[in-house]
């Protein structure tokens, strides 16, 4: 008979392997699926979704998770399995049958009432679908967390530990600190051009220097591979992560930084401890901390001076002709324009958190009741106007524009923005153990980045919480000053100020 933590084990990696297949069929779904096939797709992910539910909250589970929970002699790994295991089955035992279902089906009519009306520009259609989400998602909040505040009880599915009070506080503090370098920003002299990677770049060198860059990073071909997808996504896990990417001819950002990021998901994944991976915390810590791993790459290496250091020379060569006489400083300006836009998905570093704290501000004081659906478009825009200085035309290009909301992921946009903090904080922690970064990524040394994120996050897996991990590696709590201050040092010097 096995021991009490061999069947703990022995159980969780079950459901593991059944939520490994359920992303290989999202992926395929996305990416080979003939169009056709999409009824059938449904009927597999339905069955296969209440399979693991039943796996998940079966008591023979929840009394290993008991038992062992009640012991004094775990080890760390072992206590933070139970601890992992415990979170994920206590959320699926509170929510009952009837919700999931209630969830799935109003969700389903959201999304579809979303599409149409972005593509109508129409809110008011959309308006009823969203208050039905926002029901939906306020009784699943009290299920899971009781008396707990709402907002909390969601976020805690993607940022365990977190909270909507720490997220105020540093949110806040990011954005009184971004508004005024925004404007320093808007009134500087120097001004780059984006036009350098708006010129036309064929598809297939495009694609032969994503890979290459993708490889030089580090990314195991043989323990994954790249397609394209209409959005761009990271999928799978340990030796087999799928990512997807697209291209656009006239855009070299898109596919180049859009690869860089997806990859740098990817080395998460690959990055586990192949002893543990299968395991509740063998897993990725948070999609914070997986963002900061792709935020990494795509920023902290893909726009910096020493990466172009590297690359320019190897771009012009793989483009012949388009940046003839151009140079490699140029170059780095027009990867680095920072512009007030509209959309979120095309923001630049500087923009991007603003983007992400209207969505907070906004999604919190919905789910709080203190902003009625009714009223969101024109919260939006002003919010909009307050922090960027722009107003949408029209809510297709403001409150319309992401899917988040009509699937019903409330807590879930804080993520990008703490991705980004993260990232900030963790380069700040590698360059103290490599004070000559600048130099090895300038000579191509880009393995030496990916073994230090080996090393202090990837192989961590979810034993430590995002916080806690971030403290351990930094020696720093979650904070916006790395952010701030690596943001107001590059851009200073790109828009000379
Ligand atoms: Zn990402």
């Amino acid at each position: 008979m096995p021991n009490t933590s061999e069947q703990f084990y022995e159980k969780c990696r079950a459901i593991h392997d059944l939520q490994e297949v359920q992303q290989l069929l999202e992926w395929d779904m996305q990416v080979m699926m003939p169009r056709k096939g999409v009824d059938q797709r449904g009927n597999h992910q339905a069955a296969l979704a209440t399979a693991i539910h039943e796996k998940v909250t079966e008591p023979g589970l929840g009394g290993l998770i008991e038992e062992l929970a009640a012991r004094q002699d775990l080890g760390i790994g072992l206590a933070a399995d139970v601890r992992e295991a415990k979170r994920a089955r206590d959320r699926a035992v509170k929510v009952p049958a009837r919700l999931v279902a209630e969830r799935a089906q109003v969700c389903a009519l959201a999304q579809v009432a979303w599409e149409e009306g972005k593509k109508n520009n129409d809110f008011a259609a959309f308006r009823p679908h969203l208050e039905a989400v926002l029901n939906i998602v306020r009784e699943m909040a009290r299920a899971i967390g009781g008396d707990q505040n709402p907002y909390d009880a969601l976020l805690d599915e993607y940022e365990p530990g977190m909270t909507e009070g720490a997220l105020t506080a540093t949110f806040s503090d990011l954005r009184d600190r971004l508004v005024p370098l925004l404007d320093k920003i808007k009134g500087a002299r120097r001004r780059p051009s984006q036009d350098l990677v708006k010129r036309p770049y064929s598809l297939a060198a495009q694609e032969a220097f994503s890979r290459r860059v993708m490889a030089d990073m580090g990314f195991d071909t043989e323990a994954g591979r790249m397609d394209v997808s209409a959005h761009p996504f990271t999928n799978g896990t340990f030796r087999d992560v799928r990512i997807t990417t697209r291209y656009q001819e006239t855009f070299l950002n898109m596919a180049l930084f859009g690869t860089m990021h997806e990859a740098g998901h990817a080395l998460y994944e690959q990055g586990l401890d192949p002893e543990r991976y299968r395991d509740p915390a063998g897993q990725y810590c948070s999609l914070g901390i997986h963002e900061s791993q792709s935020r990494f790459w795509e920023n902290m290496i893909g726009r910096s001076r020493p990466f172009w250091r590297r690359y320019f020379p190897q771009l012009k060569a793989a483009f012949p002709g388009v940046l003839d006489g151009v140079a490699e400083e140029e170059f780095y300006g027009a990867v680095n324009v920072v512009e007030p836009s509209l959309i979120r998905v095309e923001a630049d570093e500087v923009t991007y958190n603003l983007h992400i704290i209207l969505r907070f501000e906004l999604e919190s004081a919905l789910l709080a009741g203190k902003l009625e659906a009714a009223d969101l478009p024109a919260a939006w825009n002003e919010k909009m106007r307050s922090f960027l200085g722009i107003v949408p035309p029209d809510d297709r290009e403001g409150v319309l524009q992401d899917v988040h909301w009509s699937v019903g992921l409330i807590g879930y946009f804080p993520t990008y923005a703490l991705g980004n903090l993260y990232s900030a904080q963790f380069a700040r922690a590698m360059r103290r153990d490599m004070p000559d970064l600048d130099e090895r990524v300038a000579a191509g040394k880009l393995g030496d980045v990916k073994a230090w994120l080996n090393a202090n996050i990837h192989v961590h897996g979810r034993r430590y919480l995002p916080q806690d991990l971030c403290a351990k590696v930094t020696g720093e709590p979650l904070s916006a000053d790395s952010a701030l201050e690596y943001l107001n040092a590059k851009f200073g010097e790109i828009y000379g100020f």
